[in-house]
C-alpha cells in the first residue's frame, strides 16, 4: 500500500467485478433500445474507469473525451468551464458519461444540461465512486460502482495535486498529506 494512504476502501478485485456488473447492466439498456451509446469520459480521473468498463461492452459504441472544470457562482448554483470539448457531435445520441467520482454533484448537473442543451436525445451517468452526504444539488447517477463515505480519496484516476492516479485501487488520503 503506498504510504500516504490511510486505508483502501475499493480493492482492485472489488473494481474488475464491478466493472463487469455496470458494464453488462449498460449493455442491457443500450441494447434494448437499440442505441449506440457516445461514451464520454470526463478527463483526467474517469480514464482507468473509463478503459475497464469499455472493454466489457460487446455492442457498437463511440469514445470521447471531455475536461470540465466547475466552479460555483452562488451557493446554490455551479457553472462549468470547458478546458476541452468533445469532437464528436451529441445531436441526436445517446450520452453516457463517465465520472469518477460525485460529491457535490455541480459538474455532472452541469455537464448533463450541456448535452441536452446541444440536442443530445438521451444523457446517462456512471460514476465509480458516490460521495452522496456531500451532494448539494439535486442529480444521482444512473449507475454507481460504489457508495463511500465524505473522505478524501485517492487512486484509480482519483488524484491529489496531480498524484496517485495511478495506484489500482480506491484509499482514503492520510490527512497529514494535505493538512
Ligand atoms: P462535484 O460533484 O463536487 O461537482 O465534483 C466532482 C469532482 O470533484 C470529481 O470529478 C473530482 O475531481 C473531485 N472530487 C470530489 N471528491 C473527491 C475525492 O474524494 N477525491 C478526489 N481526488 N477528488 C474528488
Amino acid at each position: 500500500m503506498n504510504k500516504d494512504v490511510k486505508e483502501i476502501i475499493v480493492t482492485e478485485n472489488d473494481i474488475d467485478e464491478r466493472c463487469r456488473e455496470l458494464a453488462s447492466e449498460i449493455e442491457a439498456y443500450y441494447s434494448e433500445k437499440a442505441e449506440e451509446p457516445l461514451v464520454i469520459g470526463l478527463l483526467k480521473g474517469s480514464v482507468p474507469f473509463m478503459a475497464e468498463l469499455i472493454k466489457r461492452f460487446s455492442i457498437p459504441m463511440e469514445i470521447d473525451f471531455m475536461s470540465v472544470s466547475s466552479y460555483s457562482g452562488t451557493a446554490s448554483t455551479g457553472d462549468v468551464k470547458i478546458d476541452k470539448d468533445s469532437d464528436i457531435s451529441c445531436r441526436g445520441r445517446s450520452i453516457l458519461i463517465v465520472e469518477d467520482i460525485i460529491d457535490t454533484g455541480r459538474t455532472l448537473k452541469q455537464v448533463v444540461q450541456l448535452f441536452y442543451d446541444r440536442g443530445a436525445k438521451d444523457v446517462k451517468i456512471v460514476a465509480l465512486l458516490d460521495k452522496k452526504e456531500g451532494r448539494v444539488v439535486e442529480i444521482e447517477a444512473d449507475y454507481v460502482g460504489f457508495d463511500i463515505p465524505n473522505a478524501f480519496v485517492v487512486g484509480f484516476g482519483l488524484d491529489y495535486n496531480q498524484k496517485y492516479r495511478n495506484l489500482p485501487y480506491i484509499g482514503i488520503l492520510k490527512e497529514e498529506v494535505y493538512s
